[in-house]
C-alpha cells in the first residue's frame, strides 16, 4: 500500500539535509542524462537552499523540456458537469456548507456547453464534477461522456475526455473505462494525513486512506492512464512534492506503469473560504523550484497547468517543463453559456488568466510554441506503458511533432483568422524540418497540404 511509503516522508526530508554539495552534483549529473530521479535523490534536491544547485536545477529542466517535448503543448479545457457535493473540502466552494444555488447540467445544457467549446476550438476535455451519488452517479458521468462523444461539428468533434471526478468503487472506475475515458484525474491534495484530516471534514473523501487507494482502485478496472496531483497550499509543499514521487514510483512497481501526467495546481480564493486559514501557501519562488524538480525527476511524465496560474507565470512554467495547459477556461457549471450571456457567474474558484482560448494560442506562438489539439495516443491505443516507451526511446519528436503540427494547422484553418493563420503557417514551416524520419517528414507536409486546401483533415501519426 502506497500509505507505508508515504509514512517515511518525514525521515527523508531529515536525513536529505545531509546531502553536501558534492553528492548534490552527482544528482544533477543523473538528471543531466534524462534518467529520473529516485525519492531520495528528490528529497536532496528539496531541502537544498543552495542558489547555484537551483540555477542548475532550472537549467536542466529547460534542457529535458526542449529535449522530450519540444516546443509542443498540449492544450485542453475543463468541462464542468455538477457542483453538488456531499464533501466538505475547506477550500472549495462547492464544499456541503457553502450555501449557493447548486446545479447539474442537462444532457441538453451539456451540449450547448461542448458546441461553445468546439467553437474555440478544443478538441479535449477534462470533466470535472462534484461528489454526490444521488445528484450526480456514476452512470450520469458516464451518459455526459457518451453524449460528448456522439456529438459531431463540421469541424471534428470532442476525441479525448480526461475525468476528474472524486476517488470511487473499482465497478465505477470499470464503467468509466467502458465509457472510453482518456486519463483519470484525482489530486491527492496533500499527502500529509494531519492535514488532510484538517481540511476534509466531512463526506466520503475526508477517508485518507479511500482516497490514496483510488488508483489501484482505478488500476484494477483496467485504467493504466491515470494523473496525480497536489493542491499546493496545504501542507509542507516539499512533503507533498515528495509523496506524489513515492506514489508514482509505487505505481511504477506494483503496475508497470506511473503517472501519465501530474498537476500542480496551486489553492486559489474562492467563495465561502479564507485564503488566511491556509498557511502554507506556496510563494512564486518556491513553486518555480518545485516545478523544476518534479520535471528533472520524471522527465516522461506530461505536467499540467491550470487557468490557476496568471499569464507570467505560466509563460516561466512553460519553459521549466509544464507540457499541458488549458485555456479560455470556466471553472463553472454551464460556465461557457453563462460567459456567452454575460450571467453572473459562481466558480469553483477565481481563475488568473481569463483570457481568450485564441488569444493564449496566440502568444504561445508569438513564444515559439506550438499549441497541440493532439488526441492520437489515446485513440491509436498508446497509453499507459506504451505511451512511456515511445517516451522513452524518443520517438516523440516522429510522433507527437508531427501531430501537433497537423493539428494546428486544422486549428488555424477552423477558427483562425488571418494573422492568426500566418503565424501559425511560419510555425509550421520551421519546425516541420525538426521531423527526424524522412518518411513522416513527407507525409506530415502531404497532409498539411491537404488540410490547407479542405482536402482531408483529422490525420495523424
Ligand atoms: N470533486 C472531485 C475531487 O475533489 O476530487 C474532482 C473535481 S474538483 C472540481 C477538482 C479539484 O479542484 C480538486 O481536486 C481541488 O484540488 C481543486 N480545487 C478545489 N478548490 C480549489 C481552490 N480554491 N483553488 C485551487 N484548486 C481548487
Ligand atoms: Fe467537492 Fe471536489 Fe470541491 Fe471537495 S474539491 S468540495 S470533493 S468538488
Amino acid at each position: 500500500m502506497v500509505k507505508q511509503n508515504i509514512q517515511k516522508i518525514d525521515g527523508l526530508l531529515e536525513e536529505a539535509k545531509d546531502a553536501d554539495d558534492n553528492a548534490i552534483g552527482k544528482i544533477l549529473d543523473k538528471a543531466e542524462g534524462f534518467e529520473g530521479l529516485n525519492h531520495r535523490e528528490i528529497a536532496a534536491l528539496l531541502v537544498n537552499e543552495n542558489p547555484l544547485h537551483r540555477s542548475r536545477i532550472f537549467e536542466i529542466a529547460g534542457k529535458i523540456k526542449q529535449n522530450i517535448y519540444g516546443s509542443r503543448i498540449v492544450i485542453f479545457a475543463p468541462l464542468y458537469v455538477s457542483n453538488y457535493c456531499v464533501n466538505r473540502c475547506a477550500y472549495c466552494s462547492f464544499n456541503c456548507v457553502h450555501e449557493f444555488n447548486r446545479s447539474r447540467l442537462t444532457m441538453e445544457e451539456l451540449r450547448e456547453e461542448v458546441k461553445i467549446l468546439e467553437k474555440m476550438g478544443h478538441k479535449r476535455l477534462a470533466l470535472e464534477a462534484g461528489e454526490n451519488d444521488a445528484q450526480c452517479s456514476i452512470d450520469y458521468i458516464t451518459d455526459c461522456i457518451k453524449t460528448i462523444y456522439e456529438m459531431k461539428f463540421e469541424n471534428g468533434e470532442i476525441r479525448r475526455v480526461n475525468v476528474n471526478i472524486a476517488a470511487t468503487t473499482t465497478e465505477n472506475y470499470r464503467k468509466l473505462k467502458e465509457a472510453e475515458i482518456g486519463t483519470y484525474i484525482l489530486f491527492q491534495e496533500t499527502y500529509n494525513e494531519n492535514a488532510y484530516n484538517l481540511y476534509h471534514k466531512a463526506g466520503p473523501k475526508k477517508d485518507f486512506d479511500y482516497h490514496i487507494s483510488a488508483f489501484d482502485r482505478a488500476m484494477e478496472a483496467g485504467i493504466d492512464d491515470v494523473g496525480g496531483g497536489v493542491l499546493f497550499g496545504l501542507a509542507d509543499p516539499y512533503f507533498d512534492v515528495l509523496g506524489l514521487m513515492l506514489h508514482n514510483e509505487y505505481l511504477e512497481e506494483k503496475y508497470n506503469v506511473g503517472f501519465h501526467t501530474i498537476s500542480v495546481p496551486r489553492l486559489c480564493p474562492a467563495a465561502g473560504m479564507s485564503m488566511s486559514d491556509f498557511p502554507n501557501q506556496v510563494d512564486d519562488d518556491k513553486f518555480e523550484k518545485i516545478v523544476a524538480i518534479i520535471r528533472i525527476a520524471v522527465p516522461f511524465t506530461g505536467m499540467i497547468l491550470s487557468t490557476r496560474e496568471n499569464y507570467l507565470m505560466r509563460k516561466k512554467l512553460l519553459k521549466l517543463g509544464v507540457s499541458q495547459i488549458s485555456a479560455g477556461s470556466s471553472t463553472e457549471v454551464g460556465g461557457y453559456a453563462k460567459k456567452e450571456r454575460r450571467e453572473a457567474l459562481n466558480p469553483q474558484f477565481l481563475v488568473n488568466d481569463e483570457r481568450s482560448a485564441v488569444s493564449i494560442l496566440s502568444e504561445l506562438m508569438d513564444d515559439a510554441y506550438i499549441p497541440s489539439f493532439c488526441t492520437a495516443c489515446y485513440r491509436s491505443g498508446r497509453t499507459g506503458d506504451r505511451f512511456m516507451s515511445l517516451a522513452k526511446n524518443g520517438q516523440i519528436g516522429n510522433v507527437c511533432l508531427p501531430n501537433a503540427l497537423m493539428t494546428l494547422c486544422e486549428y488555424a484553418k477552423d477558427y483562425g483568422d488571418d494573422v492568426f493563420q500566418d503565424k501559425a503557417a511560419a510555425l509550421i514551416s520551421a519546425e516541420i524540418p525538426k521531423i527526424a524520419n524522412d518518411l513522416i517528414r513527407k507525409k506530415t507536409i502531404e497532409n498539411i497540404e491537404k488540410i490547407r486546401y479542405g482536402k482531408g483533415r483529422d490525420f495523424f501519426v
